[in-house]
C-alpha cells in the first residue's frame, strides 16, 4: 500500500458534499472524514480542518451552488452560503460573487499517513512484504493459496484492494469480474513565490457532475498550491506522463478563479491516476465492498477513487464488519 494512488492525490479531506445519497461514498466520506480527523491528532499526522470555498463565478451560477447546498446538507456535510467579503476576508486573491463555505472540509499529508497506517500495522503483528506480488492463486475449499515470486501463502479469506490492479487480481483469485478503467489526472503548481495568494482550498462550481470537481486550487498542508487534477481517461494503468497537458492548458480555468495569474506563475507537478469502475461514459459508480459473489474466501475492496483517501478508515471498518461476518 501507499506506493501507488494513496500518495499520488490532493491530500484533500473532503466533506461529503457531491455524492448521491445512500451511496457508499456519501456515507464512507461523512464518516471516514471523522474517523481521520481524529486518527490524524491521535497520532501526529499533519493536518488541518482548514475549509474550502465553493465559488460561483457569476450570478448566474448561484442556483447551483444552492442545490449543492441542498445535497450537501442531506449527506452531512453542512455548509454555508457566503458572499464577496466572506470571499474576500478567506481568500483576498480568489474572484467570485458567491460561494459554498464548507467547515468540515480539511487536508492531511498523505504520505506520513500512510506511513503511520504501515507502522501502527507492523506495531500490531501485520507481515508489509512491500516487493511480492500476486502472481497466481489456486482457490480450494477452505480458502486460497496465493503466490509470488519469493512464496506461497495459504489464506482462508483474502481483501482484494489492490487499487488499479484490483480487477486483475480478481481475476488471478477466481473472483468476480470487473473492470477497472484507469483515469489519469495531472496537477500544475504555482511557483513558489506566488504561493501566497492561496491560503487553502478552493473550488468551481461544478460543471460536468460525475467525473470531478474541476480544476481546483488545494493549498497542501506542505504549502505547495496545486492546480488540477484534470481528467483524462487512457489505457495504461502505470503511465503517469505521457501525453502531458501543456501549462498552457492550465491557465483559463485558473485565472477564472484567481484572474491575477499568468501563464509565467505556473509550473508541471504530479500526477495521478484514479482507479475507476465506472467508463468515460458514465457518470458514476460507487464503491465496491462486498463479499465476493463467485468465491466467500474473497472480499472485494475495488473502484476506490475520491473520497477514498477521506473514506479509507471507514472503508476498513466495514471491511472488518464483513469479515467477522464471515468468520
Ligand atoms: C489525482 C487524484 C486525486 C485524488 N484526490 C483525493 C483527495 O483529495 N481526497 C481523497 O479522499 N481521495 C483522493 N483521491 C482518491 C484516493 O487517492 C484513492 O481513493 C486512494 O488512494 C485509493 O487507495 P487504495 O489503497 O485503494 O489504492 P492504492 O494506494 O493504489 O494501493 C493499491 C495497492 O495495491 C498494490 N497491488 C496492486 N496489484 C498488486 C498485486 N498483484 N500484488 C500485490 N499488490 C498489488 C499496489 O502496489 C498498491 O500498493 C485522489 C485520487 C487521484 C488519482
Amino acid at each position: 500500500m501507499g506506493h501507488e494512488t494513496s500518495t499520488r492525490n490532493s491530500g484533500v479531506i473532503h466533506a461529503g458534499i457531491y455524492y448521491p445519497a445512500q451511496t457508499l461514498k456519501a456515507a464512507l466520506c461523512v464518516e471516514g472524514r471523522e474517523r481521520l480527523y481524529a486518527f490524524a491528532a491521535q497520532h501526529g499526522v499533519p493536518h488541518d480542518r482548514c475549509g474550502k470555498l465553493i465559488v460561483a463565478a457569476t450570478a448566474q451560477e448561484i442556483p447551483a451552488l444552492e442545490r449543492l447546498a441542498e445535497r450537501a446538507g442531506v449527506n452531512g456535510a453542512p455548509v454555508d452560503l457566503v458572499d464577496r467579503a466572506f470571499i474576500a476576508a478567506h481568500e483576498p486573491h480568489v474572484a467570485g460573487v458567491a460561494a459554498l463555505w464548507s467547515h468540515t472540509t480539511g487536508r492531511i499529508e498523505p504520505e506520513a499517513y500512510v506511513r503511520t497506517l504501515q507502522r501502527l500495522a507492523s506495531a500490531a503483528g501485520v507481515h508489509v512484504l512491500p516487493a511480492s506480488p500476486l502472481i497466481g492463486a489456486d482457490p480450494h475449499p477452505s480458502g486460497i493459496a496465493l503466490r509470488t515470486p519469493h512464496e506461497s501463502i495459504a489464506a482462508r479469506l483474502v481483501i482484494n484492494a489492490a487499487g488499479l490492479w484490483a480487477d486483475a487480481v480478481s481475476a488471478t483469485l477466481g473472483g468476480e469480474a470487473f473492470t477497472i478503467y484507469p483515469c489519469r489526472g495531472d496537477y500544475a503548481e504555482l511557483a513558489p513565490s506566488r504561493r501566497d495568494m492561496v491560503n487553502g482550498l478552493v473550488y468551481p462550481v461544478p460543471h460536468a457532475p460525475g467525473h470531478g470537481l474541476g480544476v481546483h486550487l488545494t493549498r497542501t498542508t506542505w504549502g505547495s498550491v496545486l492546480l488540477g487534477p484534470t481528467i483524462q481517461y487512457q489505457d495504461r494503468k502505470d503511465d503517469y506522463e505521457s501525453n502531458r497537458l501543456p501549462l498552457e492548458a492550465f491557465v483559463d480555468e485558473t485565472r477564472a478563479l484567481l484572474p491575477e495569474v499568468t501563464l509565467a506563475d505556473l509550473q508541471p507537478a504530479s500526477s495521478g491516476i484514479r482507479a475507476k469502475l465506472c467508463p468515460p461514459t458514465e457518470a458514476f459508480a460507487d464503491f465496491l465492498i462486498q463479499r465476493d459473489t463467485a468465491n466467500a474466501h474473497i472480499v472485494q475492496v475495488a473502484g476506490i477513487d475520491s473520497p477514498g483517501l477521506t473514506s479509507s478508515l471507514a472503508i476498513a471498518a466495514r471491511v472488518a464488519a464483513i469479515v467477522s461476518d464471515a468468520a
